[in-house]
């Protein structure tokens, strides 16, 4: 938790310089809307600092004469080597792909393609790319084509869907969900072993006993962060003792506490995805112990998803201090569901800044996203708030179940739920 190991502070000096030219905290832009934080000069401070620790020799230190009058200024000291990288981090909720999804991706496919999810995450494909790490829950398995596509209640979205979070700029995937098991052990095993072929980091479901201990960690400018993902429940009766798939359950405080302590000892940072709660905006008390027991045990940020309806963000402090960022619900990406606080997500944006050795979270807000669809209930496409326009509002098929639904509306829905603290600038 925050504790950037010993072992940093000694390559902080030797290589953290050469990383961050390399790989960049001035490469960090703020898509539009996304990441207000930044400042000129934290990028300024980098950037100078770079440009003095891997410059020419100074003259004025090398090749002098010491017998020769000392007329010149006295020589500069050397500028302390740069100590503070900065990644920035989104996170979304559940990818929820009902049969009114797919048979939209079917329309809109074309040259010999089956399906075509990007277009439906056009609008905010261009933030998602320009975070250095995305986050989405995947909430429906994609068994494979002869396991026969799904909606409702138990599902099987096309692979087209993996395929176009990979394209949108999404690298890690959740797959502990309720659903990973709609198809059985096969289907999930089978949803594994696909999504571990693709170029992203997949968490929450895994093949065997050595994949799980395999705690994934990605690295970006030089920030080690460890994956950790639990889910609560599962809708098939999923038996760890007859399954081969692995998905880490909720079900034993020891096991949640041990399995975040060991990713706490490997990284940096520590983020744990949690699919947990209930299908209503309210967070229920044994949310709360649950994500107290993850923060104590070391965990940075915790991502909740499941109840298909945004909840609060809040930050809890732990007993030695130290405070954890959760987001209790991101809410959907996108789906079909019928009501308007269904429509409306969270696009959780936060950067891990570490300096000197310490990490920190910075500036975490919480964009709420809106899902739009059609009167027909296809033309699915997803939506940052600050995009989302009145006339959207009134074409959306989810007034047939929520005739107010409006952008007021939304403003209402979001206020109610979200803080001012983690509310995008445009809220004021
Ligand atoms: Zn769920």
């Amino acid at each position: 938790m925050l504790n950037c190991t010993k072992k940093w502070i000694a390559l902080l000096l030797s290589a953290c310089c050469l990383t961050t030219a390399l790989t960049g905290c001035v490469s960090f832009r703020p898509a539009p809307g996304v990441g207000r934080d930044t400042t000129p000069s934290d990028l300024t401070d980098v950037t100078d600092a770079d440009t003095a620790g891997t410059g020419a020799p100074d003259s004025t230190d090398i090749g002098t004469d010491s017998s020769a009058p000392d007329t010149t200024e006295p020589p500069e000291t050397t500028p302390p080597p740069p100590s503070e990288s900065r990644v920035s981090v989104l996170a979304v909720g559940d990818n929820l792909i009902h049969e009114s999804v797919y048979l939209d991706a079917k329309k809109r496919a074309a040259d010999g393609a089956e399906y075509d999810f990007v277009p439906m995450y056009a609008p905010i494909a261009d933030t998602v790319a320009a975070a250095d790490i995305a986050f989405i829950n995947q909430e429906t398995p994609m068994a494979g084509k002869e396991y026969g596509y799904s909606g409702y209640p138990t599902f099987n979205s096309p692979r087209e869907v993996a395929e176009a979070l990979v394209e949108v700029g999404f690298d890690v995937v959740n797959l502990a969900t309720n659903h990973l098991f709609d198809k059985h052990n096969a289907g999930a095993q089978a949803t594994v072993e696909y999504m571990q072929s693709l170029p992203v980091t997949t968490i929450g479901a895994y093949l065997n006993q050595e994949d799980y201990e395999n705690i994934r960690v990605t690295e970006v400018n030089g920030i080690r962060i460890a994956w950790v993902s639990f889910s609560q429940k599962s809708n098939y009766a999923y038996n760890p003792a007859q399954h081969s798939v692995i998905m880490p359950m909720m079900n034993n405080d020891e096991a949640i506490r041990a399995r975040v302590k060991a990713a706490d000892q490997i990284a940096d940072f520590v983020i744990v995805s949690a699919h947990w709660g209930e299908e209503v905006a309210e967070i229920y008390p044994e949310t709360r112990r649950l994500a107290s027991l993850i923060a104590e045990a070391g965990a940075d940020v915790i991502l909740g998803h499941h109840s298909h309806i945004l909840q609060g963000v809040e930050w809890i402090t732990t007993a030695d201090g130290s405070r954890t960022l959760v987001a209790y619900s991101l809410g959907n990406f996108i789906s079909t569901q019928y009501y308007a606080q269904n429509m409306v997500g969270g696009m959780l944006a936060f950067d891990i800044v570490m300096k000197d050795g310490v990490c920190r979270i910075e500036s975490p807000i919480l964009h709420p996203t809106v899902t739009q669809y059609s009167l027909n209930r296809d033309s699915l496409e997803v939506y940052l708030l600050e995009d989302y326009t009145e006339a959207l509002a009134k074409a959306h098929g989810t007034i047939y179940h929520s005739p107010s639904f409006s952008l007021a509306w939304i403003y209402k829905h979001v206020t109610s739920i979200i803080t001012d603290e983690f509310l995008p600038a445009y809220f004021e």
